[in-house]
């Protein structure tokens, strides 16, 4: 046997392990593996301290508002982390958004919320998160957004609304597409069930990754075209 297929066979055998693993021992962290101490939940400290955090929230003018100059009047966004490839918190995003550990969100989203508590983020009114098609609800089993829009609502101490902004249509995956044709993909997609309680709202908008922002942007055209309402974003990370 060659080595190659050897590495091939210890990856699936690592894979499996691990995933039986996690689900009877969930006391590991979720990025590095290492036992967590009683009152670490899912990520250790060493690991959240680690996390690349970007700070943005300190800058009105930053690269992830930047994006959507031109586009559409966004009051403050902000996105926690770096989104970096390869690293131990792309396989922790992956385990939040595919493998169903759902809690990591409200976890990482608790730890965002405190993070930008004391910022002008604090005057926001009521947290809304990107939602998915049913569809896909329904294949994955849960919106990792709301999962993420949880955690922030504990520490913000903010509302939050899960029925009131809808996704109408099924959109193609965004990865291959190019600026334009993601938002073409998903320009009016979303529906709003009951204006009149967004009406004089600060909106937090969020979602889980932030790439050309143009699902946001889609997200928040809908919403403003309620009477003096107000969109702010904040995403989990920034790719
Ligand atoms: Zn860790």
């Amino acid at each position: 046997m060659t080595l190659v297929n050897m590495n091939s066979i210890m990856n699936i055998f690592k894979k499996y392990i691990l995933g039986f693993y996690e689900l009877f021992y969930p006391n590991l962290c979720v990025a590095c593996e290492t036992h967590l101490l009683n009152q670490e939940k899912l990520i250790c400290t060493k690991c959240l301290y680690n996390l690349p955090k970007t700070n943005y929230h300190k800058e009105i003018d930053n690269p992830v508002s930047q994006l959507f100059w031109g586009r559409t009047k966004i009051e403050y966004a902000t996105a926690y982390y770096f989104f970096n490839k390869g690293s131990k918190y792309q396989d922790m995003m992956h385990k939040f958004k595919y493998n169903g550990l759902k809690e990591i969100g409200f976890e990482l989203g608790k730890s965002f919320g405190s993070q930008i508590k004391e910022s002008v983020f604090n005057q926001v009114d009521i947290i809304i998160p990107v939602p998915l098609h049913p569809k896909k609800l329904k294949k994955r089993g849960y919106n990792q957004s709301d999962w993420l829009a949880m955690g922030l609502s504990e520490s913000l101490e903010k509302q939050i609304d899960t029925n009131i902004l809808i996704r109408a249509v099924a959109t193609d995956t965004q990865t291959r597409k190019s600026r334009f044709e993601r938002w073409k993909n998903v320009e009016n997609i979303f529906r709003i069930t009951n204006p009149e309680m967004l009406e004089g709202k600060h909106i937090l908008l969020v979602d889980d990754v932030v790439t050309t922002g143009s699902t946001l942007e889609a997200c928040a055209n809908v919403i403003m075209e309620i009477k003096n309402t107000k969109v702010s974003i904040a995403a989990l990370a920034v790719a």
